[in-house]
């Protein structure tokens, strides 16, 4: 087996976020980015749309791929926005107005029924198709009104259980000891570290 693994994505923060998280994890597994095609997302979970990214990174590269797919699921609004966070509030509408729409649309829901979680679905495909997931979860609450300046998409909204802070007002050191991504991607680790063994 190589010990490189591709990562199916063309961000380049998403890149190091992953080589930062994986890293230590990973025993000299080199994990490379991916400029190849990028396919249509039109899975109707994580786990789907996760599937779909590797699966094109992996038969594009002949390497073993990783890919993830993420949103936050709102307990009052059975899951939603889910796999429809990026585009909430509409195509290209972006996340100031993604998390406005969401807190609008939760205004009349009391404290105690507004349960969220951030959902991280982690994946490795191998060359020859095998593949493995992993679900990370974040558990927490909406917030009532947008706090702090730090990451992006819901986090000014999102309070994780057991912080009084949102996780805006988190640093990105503090969020990646404890997010969705992480958890999701610390259970495939090992995976990735065993299906690489020669
Ligand atoms: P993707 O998996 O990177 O495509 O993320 C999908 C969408 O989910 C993002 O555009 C955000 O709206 C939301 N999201 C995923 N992870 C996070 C996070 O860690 N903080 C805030 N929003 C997130």
């Amino acid at each position: 087996m190589p010990r490189q693994i591709v990562l199916a994505s063309h961000n380049a923060h998403k890149l190091e976020e992953l080589r930062a998280i994986l890293g230590e994890h990973l025993g000299g597994i080199e994990l490379i980015g991916y400029d190849g095609p990028e396919p249509v997302e039109d899975g109707l979970s994580f786990e789907a749309n996760a599937l779909i990214k590797a699966r094109a990174a992996a038969s594009h590269t002949g390497l073993p791929a990783i890919a993830d797919d993420s949103g936050i699921a709102v307990k009052a609004l059975n899951g939603s926005p889910g796999i429809f966070s990026a585009r909430w509030a509409g195509p290209k509408q972006g996340d100031q107005a993604n998390l406005e729409l969401l807190l609008a649309q939760l205004s009349d829901i009391a404290d105690e029924h507004r349960a969220a979680s951030f959902m991280c679905a982690a994946v490795l495909v191998m060359p020859g198709g095998e593949a493995f997931t992993r679900i990370g979860e974040w558990p927490g609450r909406l917030l009532r009104e947008a706090r702090g300046s730090e990451g992006f998409g819901y986090d000014p909204i999102f309070q994780p259980e057991g912080e009084n802070r949102s996780a805006a007002e988190l640093s990105s050191a503090e969020k990646n000891a404890r997010s969705h991504r992480t958890r999701a991607f610390t259970a495939l680790a090992p995976v990735i570290v065993e299906q690489l063994a020669d």
